[in-house]
């Protein structure tokens, strides 16, 4: 079974690792094979470094090596460099970089420096934390650097824009977006092996990730969209809203910008054009919210408290995706 996974930060990273636990043994027959495509619109360049924080939590997640509490970063972190960098005037002051985190960001500096396209260098990277013997490929949506900007009010009664990361961690979300824009996505082409691992797949599944800023930019790659309008695989998605509530983070500051309904329902409404099935929380039921016709919605506790919640949510999407595997099939 092939599943194609799209995937933001800590939602996507703690649903990837829970479907790898509940996903089946390695047969000699049938291993399973999971491709994830990670966002890259929340990359950024600082002191110099290019960061990946979807990839990297991404990584260090499904490497074993994640600070659980956080969500993101390396466990048993230290800060000596960010301090001293501080110390020197080096900013920014908003964004700090771990000790361990850091060797990531120069690794992959040196890389791309060299000539290596990002899905190489992520390649080496997942090689470092042992993410091919679990069955894992993991591939940057897009080798062509985007980045994800917020449109906000200036103090002239103008507008500016900001990189998503300095919305995000600087401001939490709290300056009101006019819109986002993601520079360089109209240029960019996916990465190699991205359109192919959508077409060809089994399964292909959204994990609770933002729909905006992650599942969003991921889905604005060109070819993308339409590769999943395409694929024969069911198209199986989890709500990253819990009763019209993001679980962490401020999905709800991106979906207003657009218009789009701060609920299960209006997620799905974004993803209308090629979802089969939807996940959501008992307090969306489909006996009680309407959702776009032709969806098949199963409602659930969506809620990733641990390690083991995270792996009964993935094997719920597994089971729909199967149920829906065998509908089509049984269309012949
Ligand atoms: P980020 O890049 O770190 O922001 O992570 P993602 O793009 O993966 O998005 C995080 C989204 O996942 C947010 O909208 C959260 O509401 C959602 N989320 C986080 N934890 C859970 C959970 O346990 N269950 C569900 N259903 N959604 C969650
Ligand atoms: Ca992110």
């Amino acid at each position: 079974m092939q599943i194609t996974v799209l995937a933001g930060g800590v939602g996507g990273a703690r649903f990837t690792r829970g479907l790898l636990d509940a996903l089946p043994p390695d047969g000699p027959d049938d291993p399973p094979s999971v491709t994830v495509v990670g966002n890259t619109g929340d990359d950024i360049t600082l002191v110099g470094l290019r960061v990946c924080p979807d990839l990297d939590t991404l990584l260090y997640t499904l490497g074993g090596a994640v600070d659980e509490a956080q969500g993101w970063g390396r466990a048993e972190e230290t800060t000596a460099v960010a301090r001293e960098l501080a110390a020197l005037g080096v900013g920014p002051e908003w964004f700090t970089l771990g000790d361990r985190d850091l060797a990531t960001h120069l690794a992959r500096t040196r890389w791309l420096a060299q000539g290596l396209t990002l899905s190489q260098v992520t390649e080496r990277l997942a090689a470092r934390w042992g993410l091919p013997q679990q069955g894992v490929r993991l591939l940057p949506a897009t080798d062509t650097p985007i980045e994800t900007h917020v449109v906000v009010d200036d103090e002239e009664g103008g507008e500016r824009a900001l990189h998503f990361q300095e919305w995000w961690v600087r401001h939490h979300a709290a300056l009101p977006a006019h819109r986002f824009t993601v520079a360089g996505l109209a240029q960019a082409s996916a990465a190699p092996q991205v359109l192919d691992a959508i077409r060809s797949a089994d399964l292909v599944l959204l994990p609770p990730s933002n729909p905006v800023v992650s599942i969003g930019i991921i889905l604005g790659v060109p070819g993308v969209r339409e590769a999943l309008r395409g694929t024969r695989a069911p198209v199986v998605g989890v709500s990253p809203l819990l009763g019209g509530r993001p679980v962490r983070g401020h999905a709800d500051a991106c979906l207003r910008p657009l218009g789009v309904e701060v609920s299960a329902s209006g997620v799905a409404g974004l993803y209308a054009d090629f979802l089969d099935g939807w996940l959501v929380d008992t307090a969306d039921d489909p006996g009680t919210v309407d959702y776009p016709s032709g969806l098949r919605v199963r409602s659930l506790d969506l809620l990733m408290r641990d390690q083991e919640g995270a792996a009964r949510l993935a094997g719920a999407a597994l089971e729909l995706g199967r149920d829906l595997l065998g509908a089509t099939a049984g269309r012949g």
